[in-house]
């Protein structure tokens, strides 16, 4: 009995400790915990993987409830209709203009190192088996739904946000008492849906422990050599890695300092959480509610405009995405000794930011609308065969980035708003 007793006491002491230890230095250690997990005993995943996917159902379970509360909430506060209009028109400007600024980033980058000049195209993986993205006119059609418990169920995204932002500005319109019974309901379902949001997120380390360590021990199953991946894709993942960074590190920061004008390097650190998280479990959508959280709590912009921005951005921001569509592409032309005019350089421009916008904020969708740019400039789509054996750990650098641009948005949006931040 005593025994138990001490063990015990060493178990409350140990997780005692742990709880003093930032959140954010706890996913860092389970990040690298799971990576060398998944390296050393890639079979042993078998019996750790349920919690990366009880995490994740988790987190995708309190998205929509936390995406339709927090729109009808923003809406239906920011009043009147030119308050709505304008919001949304600094919103949407700034996700166009970020992306747009990361997909030149890239389309510089892989102009300067030409990845893939040279490249054997008898090596691309032949597994190409990806369904056509819909096109761009379809995309915009199906925003509006049909029916809006279908979107609901299909987690349609763009639809869902749509008939929010119909229903909260309506909302500000009805008879005063109806108003307020329903944004009282719409508010006090949103405090829970974010108490929820707090109880989950403190197993994120765990969550991402499981995820990242299954992501491993993939690579190491399907045998990807890291010798040939080096010598064949090595200049093309850091060329991604290296966009990414510069957008990351210079583009977004200098875009907070002085539009924003906030401290860069104090937002960084205040999101370490939700940028580990996205990095990890490599999806916009499941880190929302973690990233709306932060930005809320460290930040402290309002929920009217994280409710309204990020949502939004989640979806249609995607700046990591755009720059690594645009530079795949040229990446799979320069492979198969392509030169594109710059007629085709715009094209994929255009085409890749469109792409990022349609691309759901799920694991590897960027790879899924790589055949839209493809097809624009008409390369040929086992083309993405080339470039399949490092997306999946591209994918987990280009979600951070994703997040990292909607939260500076929600900061640059809130400060031109007049709010008092924290930073
Ligand atoms: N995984 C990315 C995201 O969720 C999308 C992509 O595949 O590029 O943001």
């Amino acid at each position: 009995m005593p025994h138990y007793f001490f063990l015990w006491r060493k178990v409350s002491l140990i997780l005692k400790s742990l709880k003093s230890i930032p959140i954010y230095v706890q996913i860092l250690i389970a990040i690298f915990i799971g990576g060398f997990f998944g390296y050393l005993f890639p079979l042993s995943t078998y019996y750790t993987n349920w919690f990366g996917d009880l995490f994740l159902r988790a987190l995708n379970m309190i998205t929509i409830p936390l995406i339709i509360c927090s729109i009808v909430s923003g809406v239906s506060n920011i009043g009147g209709s030119g308050n709505l209009g304008r919001l949304g028109l600094k919103t949407i400007s700034f996700y166009l203009l970020t992306t747009l600024f990361a997909i030149l980033t890239g389309l510089l980058f892989v102009r300067i190192f030409e990845p893939g000049t040279g490249v054997d195209i008898s090596l691309g993986s032949s597994v190409v088996e990806l369904a056509p993205a819909s096109s761009i006119g379809d995309t915009l059609i199906n925003i509006v739904p049909t029916n809006i418990f279908g979107a609901l169920a299909d987690g349609n995204m763009l639809s869902i946000i749509f008939f929010a932002v119909l229903f909260g500005y309506f909302m500000a319109n009805i008879e005063h008492k109806s108003k307020k019974y329903l944004s009282d309901f719409i508010d006090a379902t949103l405090d829970v849906i974010m108490k929820i949001t707090m109880f989950i997120i403190r197993f994120t380390p765990l969550g991402v422990f499981s995820i990242t360590a299954k992501i491993i021990s993939e690579q190491v199953i399907l045998e990807n050599d890291l010798k040939i991946l080096i010598s064949r894709l090595g200049l093309y993942f850091i060329t991604v890695l290296l966009g990414l960074m510069v957008h990351m590190f210079v583009t977004l920061p200098l875009i907070v300092r002085f539009i924003g004008k906030s401290n860069p390097v104090k937002h960084f650190k205040n999101m370490a959480t939700p940028l580990l998280t996205a990095f990890s479990t490599s999806s916009s959508n499941a880190t929302l509610p973690i990233s709306m959280e932060t930005v809320e709590v460290n930040d402290g912009v309002s929920n009217k405009i994280t409710g309204f921005t990020m949502p939004l951005g989640a979806t249609i921001n995607m700046d990591g995405t755009a720059l690594y569509e645009c530079v795949a592409v040229v990446f799979i032309a320069q492979a198969y000794g392509i030169d594109l005019s710059i007629a085709q350089q715009i094209t994929v421009v255009i085409t890749a930011l469109l792409a990022a916008i349609g691309a759901a904020g799920i694991p590897m969708a960027g790879l899924v609308m790589m055949t839209v740019v493809l097809n624009a400039v008409g390369l040929p789509l086992e083309g993405i065969g080339l470039i399949l054996a490092v997306d999946r750990i591209l994918d987990m650098f280009r979600t951070a980035t994703n997040v990292y641009g909607d939260t500076c948005c929600a900061l640059v949006i809130a400060k031109s708003e007049g709010e008092e931040l924290l930073i």
